[in-house]
């Protein structure tokens, strides 16, 4: 379908529902160049009502006849038809090769452009213990070419779809990388201060809370966090397990055993690198 084209029903005279491609100009509507006409005030050219297109729908003006449905470029745009793509379906194990199925059934004229990369897997050809009953029908190994000639949705192919997949996963790897070298350049400030010891109690933290991202505070008495005040940034792993040496732990933590926290004179990109971990 084109932008200015629509399909519409019409109810015949002798009550048969005909779908008709009709090109819009001007409200006018036109199926190979010619007016479509209602019948209503005479049979030719010059006496038949021309439809018109208004509001959605398609409308004599004259006995006010209408169409019993309208369908869009805009609905094409968003049907199914038209965002048709290639799905992987399996490995052939034959020859090894990748079978992709289409993603919604073709009208003919576009079926027998593609028919000939095609074949079909019937329930004899796959081992049906192993595959489900719906891994049958028709497949291809040659998900370009069928792509090409049905002039598939260049962000709906294959290879764009892999290789979008690919790049996805590759940034949250680095993404990961990085947290990683975040935290242990983190972890280095805090490795070369001593635990301040505290005589009476234990020191309460006061401030903003941020986890450790990968080993963050559990309710089993374990996990790592940091404490970011005006003064200080703390890091406080939680030391309240069975079998924890619960006389270490200097910080107090509600509902736990204790943590064992050591702490540095705030410092600004010390507290920024912590809290990217937010994000
Ligand atoms: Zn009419």
């Amino acid at each position: 379908m084109k932008e200015n084209e629509i399909k519409f029903k019409l109810r015949t005279n002798d009550d048969k529902v005909v779908e008709i491609l009709a090109e819009v100009k001007d409200k006018k509507l036109y199926r190979m160049g010619k007016p479509i006409l209602c019948n209503c005030s005479g049979n030719t050219q010059d006496t038949a009502t021309p439809f018109i297109f208004e509001d959605g729908e398609v409308v004599c003006p004259e006995c006010g006849r209408k169409s019993e449905s309208v369908y869009s470029f805009e609905d094409y745009e968003n049907s199914e038809l038209s965002n048709i793509h290639l799905k992987y379906f399996g490995i052939d194990f034959v020859t090894m090769q990748e079978l992709y199925k289409l993603s919604y059934t073709l009208p003919y004229e576009d079926w027998i452009k593609v028919s000939d990369l095609f074949m079909k897997l019937k329930p004899d050809m796959v081992d049906m213990g192993f595959f489900e009953p719906q891994y049958v029908g028709w497949v291809t190994s040659n998900p370009e070419e069928v792509e090409e000639r049905l002039d598939i949705k260049p962000e709906l192919r294959v290879n764009y779809i892999k290789e979008k997949q690919e790049q996805e996963q590759e940034q949250k790897q680095q993404e990961v990388m990085q947290l990683k070298d975040n935290l242990s350049s983190i972890l280095e400030v805090f490795s070369i201060v001593d635990t301040p010891q505290i005589v009476d109690g234990k020191f309460e933290l006061d401030g903003e809370v941020i986890d450790n991202p990968i080993n963050p505070k559990n309710m089993y008495g374990g996990g790592e966090w940091f404490v970011i005040s005006d003064d200080y940034i703390w890091y406080v792993r939680q030391n309240a397990r069975e079998g924890d040496n619960w006389n270490l732990n200097n910080v107090y933590v509600k509902g736990s055993a204790g943590a064992i926290g050591k702490k540095v004179e705030y410092d600004r990109d010390l507290a920024d690198k912590i809290r990217s971990f937010k994000r």
